[in-house]
């Protein structure tokens, strides 16, 4: 099972991940009282399907005033997104998220996911987040590092420094703020039964904070039943669609 990024964003709030803060609408007028609830001055409007490359897609949008919120969320909401994972026929916007706007400095890329063969997880990372990670993989694979976490003995200090200098970051601060980023990170993949979580982007602000910008998650459906709350982000809506796109071809989702 998959849920939104929203609802992923708020299990990495729960395990204090940072992330942007931020508000889901299911209404355009409730997307603007969301941003006037978050204030400041620029707020990204974030179409909540379940597929990626929003961006690209036009489901993705940056506003500067409460007017333009309105407009995009206008806009966004009630739109059929088309992107690389939603097939030809796209997916029916119905909810937003409003988000209050990053200073993006450098544009990262951070995941688990599980290694079946050796039934253990894998922590992924890439300093070359924000793009497709498929290319990324595809075309230089000696970009993306590969951490495997025995559970048995859980995320140790040397994951993390594996982590940092496998990414180039000298800055003892910022070592330090990545490394307890990945380890709550890791903390959350087990205690929940996630199947895969992908931060793309995970960005370095002006600021030098490290902040999940994007947040996908994945769920192993046979633990649900041991985690009522995650059961209960399910989205059936989204579901249906993911299960036409595997029927065609002959996949059960
Ligand atoms: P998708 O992966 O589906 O395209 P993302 O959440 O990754 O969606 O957003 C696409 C791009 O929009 C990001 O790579 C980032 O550059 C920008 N973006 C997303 N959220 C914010 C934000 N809160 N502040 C500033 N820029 C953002
Ligand atoms: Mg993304």
């Amino acid at each position: 099972m998959n849920i939104h990024e929203y609802q992923a964003k708020q299990i990495f709030a729960k395990y204090g991940v940072p992330t942007p803060r931020g508000l889901m609408a299911e209404s355009v007028k409730q997307a603007v009282a969301n941003a006037e609830t978050l204030g400041g001055s620029v707020w990204v409007v974030k179409a909540q399907i379940h597929a990626g490359g929003r961006g690209l897609g036009g489901g993705v949008k940056l506003a500067r005033s409460l007017e333009e919120v309105e407009k995009l969320s206008k806009e966004i909401l009630g739109m059929t997104l088309v992107t690389h994972q939603t097939g030809p026929e796209g997916k029916l916007v119905q909810k937003l998220y409003i988000e209050e706007g990053a200073d993006i400095k450098e544009e990262l890329y951070l995941g688990v996911v599980l290694d079946r063969a050796r039934e253990m997880p894998v922590i992924m990372a890439s300093t070359e987040g924000g793009m497709a990670i498929e290319d990324v993989a595809h075309n230089t694979p000696e970009k993306i590092i590969k951490i495997a976490v025995d559970p048995a003995i859980g995320f140790q200090g040397f994951h993390g420094r594996e982590l940092v200098f496998g990414l180039g970051i000298t800055d003892p601060n910022e070592q330090k703020k990545l490394i307890s980023f990945a380890s709550k990170l890791y903390k959350l993949y087990m205690e929940n039964d996630a199947e895969m979580i992908e931060i793309n982007p995970l960005v370095k602000t002006g600021s030098g904070e490290f902040l999940a910008l994007d947040g996908k998650m994945g769920f192993d459906d046979s633990a649900l039943g041991r985690h009522p709350e995650i059961e209960e982000m399910r989205d059936v809506s989204e579901e249906d669609a993911d299960e036409r796109e595997a029927g065609k071809y002959g996949l059960s989702y």
